[in-house]
């Protein structure tokens, strides 16, 4: 059992810290949300006042916030706790962020004393529920190890993708991959649906083909092929297409530093910023499958 801070309750954040505290550990919340500190409260566990409180005498603080400009804030800005957490602690940020921010946020933290490492996540909202996210971790190994037993109580796979800012790195090349397959998805079972099929059907006959992919198999955009997914709840939940393409720029900035060749990533992160502008933002990802209606009446 472990004292663990946990910053960022949200559709990911919510469920990780619920399972923290059904493993047994003490876990102090806070959130901007009253409703969603409320919601863990209610599952066990312990309010605090403000950030600061939520990581004063903990072992491990963990936050889970939308982007880069928010950790920024909650660590380091003049409000930032960073002198707060006790310099025994491990800080485990999950959140998405570019990496020069992951970088700083160890360099910073380290000033006082403190030990950091980068552990974005993959796995969606129904991998938080389930306790199955795979975390993608950058840092000192022994730190990695160390927060190993944490993270296990909420995802099944722990990697060290390398230094300070790699867990990030490895994970805006996962979520780029993501959105070209769930955009590629997308428009074969439009152009199915277009022709006379099924799109259950097709659905079927492509998990068994070459076509096969994750969007298809556990996340299908298309209403009703699967249940309990965000596409047959109208899309509410899951993984906001803002955050989708705030990874995708991330991706872009990435590219453009290293000279990495990203055509499809270009190509997928103008669907998803026309997509938005469209109204779309705050609807899960999988969205973009409206984005592929067609057009006109065949
Ligand atoms: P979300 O918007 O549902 O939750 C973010 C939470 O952070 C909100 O509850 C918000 O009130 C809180 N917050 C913001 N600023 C805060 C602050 N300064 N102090 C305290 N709380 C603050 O977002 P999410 O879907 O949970 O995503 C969180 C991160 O995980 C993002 O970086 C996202 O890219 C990443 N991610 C999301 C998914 C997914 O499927 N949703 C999957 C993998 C990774």
């Amino acid at each position: 059992m472990a004292t663990i801070g946990f910053i960022g309750l949200g559709n990911m954040g919510g469920p990780m810290a619920a399972n923290l505290v059904k493993a047994g550990n003490k876990v102090k919340v806070f959130d901007l949300s009253d409703d969603a500190v409320a919601a863990l409260v209610a599952e066990g566990a312990e309010q605090a006042k403000s950030a600061a409180d939520a990581v004063a005498d903990v072992e491990f603080v963990i936050s889970m916030l939308p982007a880069s400009k928010h950790v920024r804030s909650l660590y380091l800005e003049e409000q930032g706790i960073k002198g707060a957490i006790p310099k025994s602690a491990l800080v485990i940020d999950s959140s998405t962020i570019d990496a020069a921010t992951a970088r700083e946020l160890a360099v910073e933290l380290n000033k006082v004393g403190v030990r950091f490492i980068d552990a974005p996540v993959s796995g969606g909202t129904a991998g938080a529920k389930s306790g199955t996210l795979t975390f993608i971790c950058g840092g000192d190994e022994a730190d990695i190890e160390e927060a190993r037993a944490v993270l296990g109580q909420m995802g099944k796979n722990v990697f060290r993708a390398g230094e300070h800012g790699a867990g990030q790195v490895a994970k805006i090349c996962n979520n780029m991959l993501l959105a070209i397959l769930m955009a590629g998805t997308s428009e074969a079972l439009q152009l199915g649906k277009a022709n006379g099929l099924d799109p259950k059907v097709l659905s079927e006959i492509m998990l068994q083909s070459s076509g096969r992919n994750w969007t298809l198999e556990v996340y299908n955009p298309c209403p009703h092929v699967l249940e309990g997914v965000p596409s047959s709840n109208n899309y509410q939940g899951g993984f906001q297409v803002d955050l989708m393409k705030k990874d995708l720029g991330l991706a872009m900035d990435t590219a453009e530093q290293s000279g990495a060749v990203t055509a499809l990533g270009k190509l997928v992160q103008s669907l998803y910023s026309e997509h938005s502008s469209e109204g779309s933002g705050k609807k899960d990802f999988s969205s973009i499958f409206n984005h592929f209606e067609p057009k006109r009446d065949a």
